[in-house]
């Protein structure tokens, strides 16, 4: 049973499905439209819960508003394995039934990509994150999110007192974020240290070999199966010694539990909610930099926006670099001024415009 908590700015719907003919099971979460039809992904995963969504709904709302966009927060999830056979017949039965949904537009997320979208945008003729051939940009595949984490990176690190240039640099989750992060963080010359998936980690302080990497990941379907390094557990990950920490797979999966046994200078956030509110209030009083999601992964919603209004990867490339360097700076020094955690000082500009915004709208 699930409790839903409302405040001044949402959830305005929340909508669970279930089909039990074709074992069909979905979530779907409009937080906020005030400045737009929602956006955000839809989630594939057996433990995706109404609760997550609606946060992860939040989150849209407040990385939608923060980047400027003319679009508001909403997400899925599809309660199914990833690699589900029925994953098409799946993707096909939701977008049917969110046809007059007109306030939400699907994007990718964990478990789903551009042809999960061509789906949706098949039945329904309304998804972002589309395949090149259909008039998308295909975000994961150029590594939107990755690219916008590497141009924070850039901006936070002198904030905590490091350079970004031989920056020792641990990714958790090595899917369309973790590779595309260590890929751009590589080419400004940071060290790759620790990656990981869900088979387990592998680390070499002297640095893995990016290409090699991906590579192994492809054919092997694990990174542990890459030679020159040390694998170990999961959650060893979170205990290496590093620059930088950037957790790029599941929620919550830094917590009171392991806060204290963080030993990174910077962590960016390239999933969605992967630091608990309690674990971010350790790193502010720890001096530990820590860069909220809605800022820090916000290139695949801002590449998905330049998508949906017609414009080119070229302009969605810029506007990525030019809005994740500005709010970055933005939040870090509002959070020194104030002596605030930088969460919060991103959530009070992110909701000021949504306010404003709301005054315009009659029944929002
Ligand atoms: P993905 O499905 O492509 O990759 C997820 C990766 O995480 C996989 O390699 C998986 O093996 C790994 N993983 C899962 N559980 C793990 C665990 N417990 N330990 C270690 N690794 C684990 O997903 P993605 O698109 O890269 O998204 C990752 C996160 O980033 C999600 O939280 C998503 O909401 C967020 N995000 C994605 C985008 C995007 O552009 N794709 C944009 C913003 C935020």
């Amino acid at each position: 049973m699930c409790t839903i908590n409302t405040d001044n700015l949402g959830p305005l719907k929340v909508i669970q499905l279930h089909f039990p003919k074709t074992d069909f099971r979905a979530i779907v979460v409009v937080d906020n439209t005030a400045l737009g039809p929602s956006i955000g992904g839809v989630r594939v995963s057996l433990d995706v819960t109404v609760e997550e969504v609606m946060r992860l709904a939040r989150t849209m709302t407040m990385k939608n508003s923060i980047a400027g966009l003319p679009h508001g927060g909403g997400k899925a999830g599809i309660i199914a394995d990833p690699k589900d056979p029925k994953k098409e017949q799946y993707f096909r039965i939701l977008a049917k039934t969110i046809k007059d949904l007109t306030d939400y537009i699907p994007g990718p997320d964990m478990g789903s990509d551009e042809m999960a979208m061509a789906w949706v945008y098949d039945e329904i003729g309304r998804a972002v994150g589309l395949p090149e051939e259909l008039g998308g940009i295909p975000l994961d595949k150029l590594g939107a999110t990755g690219f916008g984490l590497a141009e924070c990176a850039e901006v936070a690190c002198p904030y905590a007192g490091i350079g970004l240039r031989g920056a020792q640099v641990s990714v958790q989750g090595f899917g369309s974020v973790g590779k595309a992060a260590t890929r751009f963080l590589a080419e400004k010359g940071a060290i790759i240290v620790a990656v990981s998936d869900t088979k387990g980690s592998i680390c070499n302080p002297d640095g893995l070999d990016i290409k090699e990497l991906i590579e192994t990941k492809e054919v092997t379907g694990s990174v542990i199966n890459y030679k020159k390094g040390r694998v170990n557990k999961c959650a060893a990950l979170f205990l290496m010694p590093c620059d930088i920490l950037i957790p790029a797979a599941t929620p919550d999966v830094i917590n009171k539990d392991n806060v204290n046994e963080i030993k990174a200078r910077v962590i960016l956030q390239g999933a969605n909610i992967p630091v608990t509110k309690e674990a971010e209030e350790i790193f502010h009083q720890k001096g530990i930099l820590s860069v909220p999601d809605f800022i820090a992964n916000a290139g695949g919603v801002i590449m998905a926006a330049v998508e949906y209004a017609g414009k080119t990867e070229k302009e969605a490339f810029e506007a990525i670099s030019t809005r994740i360097k500005a709010n970055t700076k933005k939040i870090l020094e509002k959070s020194k001024k104030e002596n605030v955690f930088p969460r919060q000082a991103a959530e009070e500009i992110a909701k000021e415009r949504l306010l404003r915004a709301m005054r315009y709208r009659g029944n929002l």
